[in-house]
């Protein structure tokens, strides 16, 4: 069989995704600043046939697929932080920021999809993408908006680790 001449894209060989990967990178201020809910932060650089992402925002704010193996792409102006995506992604791979909910803090809506659930007001460990600690945080919300058992958590934490933050741990 002949072997293919494209170059072989190992940057997420190892499974653990760094925050220069496409769909991670926040977007410039100026858009955030305007993004009084937040905006979708889509983890997902690999072709796969999946597209839960696209037919469930209802702001069409996930740039439509040419076919379903695309790669998701935020449309930033669009986007409204309604966080459907994070509760639909099948691949936990959907996240929300907004970066206008505090002088010093971030909003984080991630999806959980463990027990206990979460309560707000509870404090919560901040899980890196490599399943560290990368600091406190504290739940404000929990929802469940397809009401499917996965969860949308929102959780304060600092401003310097919400690149960082992609999943929490309960604490006792
Ligand atoms: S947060 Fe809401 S509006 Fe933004 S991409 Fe996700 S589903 Fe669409
Ligand atoms: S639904 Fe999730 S796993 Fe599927 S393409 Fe979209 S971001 Fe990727």
């Amino acid at each position: 069989m002949a072997s293919s001449n494209l170059p072989v894209d190992r940057s997420f060989e190892s499974g653990v995704l760094n925050g220069e990967c496409p769909g991670a990178v926040l977007p410039p201020e100026c858009l955030w600043k305007k993004k009084k809910n937040g905006f979708a932060l889509i983890e997902c650089p690999q072709r796969i046939p999946c597209n839960p992402c696209a037919t469930s925002c209802p702001a069409g704010a996930v740039r439509p697929f040419a076919d379903i193996n695309d790669v998701p792409r935020v449309d930033y102006e669009k986007c409204t932080g309604c966080a459907l995506c994070v509760a639909a992604c099948p691949g936990l791979a959907c996240f929300v920021v907004d970066l206008t909910y505090g002088e010093d803090l971030a909003l984080v809506k991630l999806p959980y999809e463990m027990l206990p659930v979460p309560s707000a007001g509870d404090e919560v460990d901040c899980v890196d993408r490599t399943g560290g600690v990368a600091g406190r945080g504290s739940v404000v919300g929990v929802s469940e908006p397809l009401k499917d058992h996965t969860r949308v958590v929102s959780v304060s934490v600092k401003k310097d680790i919400v690149s960082d933050v992609r999943a929490i741990r309960t604490v006792n």
